[in-house]
């Protein structure tokens, strides 16, 4: 069965809040065998939006809305559901007229024919369940949800997602991600060439903020045979990436390396150059950090560095960025903090260059006390892009680190 998603509103339209509910719902959708064909955005005018809807029922099988079922005149969407043969009458007697169409007194006149509320207890307008047997079409499901995503999301999960499933019976989707970081899209794509070919399940590769995944998708009858196909794959994928491979699926580092800190009672803290708090940022997404995270600094100056402990001799002998200073960041920042593990990251986020060395020169450390240690690398990718890089690949060593110190 064909669907697709169609998300109304004007501010989503001229880009002023992102459309998280459509991706979502698109990544909800082929998991229960759905087959997602087309995305898109209407502004709250009703002509617009039953134009979009009649366009999608006469391709798709199911299509879910949301937004514009709120109360306020620029809510559309039930109007725009209700029976189109109707409003086209309504239409055509005034235009047979010459008189313009009453766009407000729509939302009066209109019912929705085969329409079930779904209720909505985190809000006040319910969702549309609506099934329509149009001719010389076919039957076709409207499912409307409000356009805030808490509503959105647990209208989807308790009330639309088991009833649908339930409903379209096919084939189900299951997907496995590995995580990896440190090695590049095409390298990557090289070294699981052999994986690629194969169609069910599938193998694709995509770069993303927290590195490389390789994402290995299966479809079935049941999800238990899906995961059967996906896993041989994943057992040959892990085979031939090995310790690059740091996680999977929901997986994130700042979380794993937070499990590991909590479980063994160690704590840890940071002093980033660059990177401008962003790894402190990340580490503190993980709800419960304030048990490991000590705190960090942004220390951007070479003045503030020194000035927090970092040897001005290694400053002068090797410059700011270098690796040397990387890991005598990482020593000030544990000692100064009294932490089991101190991160220290020193670079160039761009574009231009620093003490002659190119934008994207990251120098990375972890200290344990003992010993601290560096990764450095070169690669420019946009400031935000090797900001996210650099903090990616500490949070990776630091977990490699912790790994390698198993009690
Ligand atoms: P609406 O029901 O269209 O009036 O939407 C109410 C509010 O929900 C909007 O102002 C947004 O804050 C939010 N919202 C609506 N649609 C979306 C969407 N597709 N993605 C994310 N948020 C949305
Ligand atoms: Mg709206």
């Amino acid at each position: 069965m064909k669907a697709e998603i169609i998300s109304i509103g004007t501010e989503i339209l001229l880009g002023e809040i992102l459309d998280t509910n459509t991706q979502y719902l698109s990544a909800c959708l082929p998991p229960i065998g759905l087959d997602l064909y087309y995305h898109s955005t209407v502004g709250d005018n009703l002509a617009r939006i039953v134009d979009t809807l009649e366009g999608a029922l006469t391709r798709s099988d199911v299509i879910i809305i949301t937004g514009g079922l709120g109360p306020t005149e620029d809510d559309l969407t039930r109007e725009a559901i209700a029976d189109s043969d109707a409003e086209r009458q309504l239409r055509a007697f005034f235009a047979a007229r010459g008189v313009s169409f009453p766009e407000r007194n729509v939302k009066q006149t209109m019912l929705i024919p085969s329409a079930r509320a779904i209720s909505n207890p985190r809000g006040t307008a319910p969702g549309w369940w609506v099934e329509k047997t149009l001719p010389d079409i076919g039957d076709r499901t409207i499912i409307a949800m409000p356009g805030p995503p808490n509503e959105m999301t647990r209208m989807w999960e308790k009330e639309v997602e088991p009833k649908l499933a339930e409903a379209v019976g096919g084939q189900v989707l299951v997907t496995r991600t590995l995580k990896t970081v440190g090695v590049g899209e095409s390298h990557i794509d090289e070294m699981v060439s052999p994986l690629l070919k194969s169609s069910n399940p599938s193998v694709g590769i995509y770069a993303k903020p927290d590195g490389v995944h390789l994402r290995i998708g299966a479809k079935a009858d049941t999800p238990e045979k899906a995961r059967a196909l996906i896993y041989p794959v994943e057992e040959e994928a892990r085979r031939i990436l090995g310790s690059i491979i740091w996680g999977a699926d929901r997986e994130s580092l700042e979380g794993m390396i937070g499990g590991l800190l909590n479980e063994r009672g160690q704590t840890l803290s940071a002093m980033e150059s660059c990177t401008g708090g962003l790894l402190a940022s990340t580490i503190t997404d993980i709800d419960g950090s304030s048990a490991y995270f000590k705190g960090g600094y942004v220390a951007y100056t070479a003045r503030m560095k020194m000035n927090l402990g970092v040897s001005a001799d290694l400053i002068e002998r090797y410059g700011t960025i270098s690796s040397e200073v990387a890991c005598d960041m990482a020593r000030a920042a544990r000692e100064n903090l009294e932490a089991d593990y101190g991160i220290g990251i020193t670079g160039i986020a761009g574009p231009d260059e620093v003490e002659g060395k190119p934008p994207g020169t990251i120098h990375i450390a972890v200290h344990d006390g003992r010993r601290a240690e560096p990764i450095s690398y070169a690669f420019y990718q946009g400031r935000a892009g090797t900001k996210r890089r650099a903090v990616t690949t500490a949070l990776f060593l630091l977990r490699r680190t912790l790994l390698a110190a198993r009690p």
